[in-house]
């Protein structure tokens, strides 16, 4: 079986923007909005060396909030791969949950299982890509990430950026995505060195 970092997109892959009108942080809604963070190609480099997939697990509402459509999802994500090529690095997967239970689209306005903090998207992942839930890890700056991992008994590190950081939870935290593939890279040699000393 395989073993993954999950990653959340937003405030941890990508920047996220601030919208004066709501006062809030939110998800980039166009091509020009969308840029990544410092380090994250190394950071997922990091995460392939230690033999881990490095899988994308996000809520996307925009759609179902009448925000963007499909084809920016699809067109992101797209340009998210682009760019970390460019790096030499790769995703093993992206996995969206659309839903919100108050969508204006009919047929995403569900109480689904697949909304963070629900582990759905973490189970599906689990299944398609041969994953073992319990021997990996997943990275977000929310509470619902640390739930949702929690839920599906993997080990969560909370990425804790400042802005739009919103995470309560009693979990291991980093400063961003590369100090938190650090974090695993130590914690597994100090597994591995545990081993090799039993
Ligand atoms: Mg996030
Ligand atoms: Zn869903």
């Amino acid at each position: 079986m395989n073993r993954a970092v999950f990653l959340d997109r937003d405030g941890v892959i990508n920047a996220l923007v601030y919208r004066p009108s709501q006062g809030t942080y939110d998800s980039p809604y166009s091509l020009s909005e969308f840029r990544l963070l410092r380090g994250v190609a190394d950071a997922i480099n990091q995460i392939h060396r230690l033999g881990m997939l490095a899988v994308v697990i996000s809520n996307q509402p925009g759609v179902a909030k009448g925000r963007c459509d499909r084809e920016l999802l699809q067109t992101l994500s797209d340009e998210l791969r682009k760019r970390l090529a460019v790096e030499g690095a790769w995703l093993d997967g992206i996995y969206y949950c659309l839903h919100h239970p108050a969508s204006i689209v009919e047929e995403l306005k569900v109480e689904c299982q697949c909304r963070k903090p629900k582990p759905g998207l973490l189970f599906r992942a689990a299944e398609e890509l041969d994953i073992a839930l319990a021997a990996s890890y997943m990275i977000g700056d929310t509470d619902r990430d640390v739930g949702a991992a929690f839920a599906a008994g993997c080990t969560p590190i909370l990425v804790k950026r400042g802005a739009g950081y919103a995470g309560k939870s009693f979990c291991l935290t980093a400063r961003d995505l590369v100090h938190a593939a650090t974090e695993i890279s130590t914690r597994e040699s100090a597994l591995d060195d545990g081993e090799s000393a039993a």
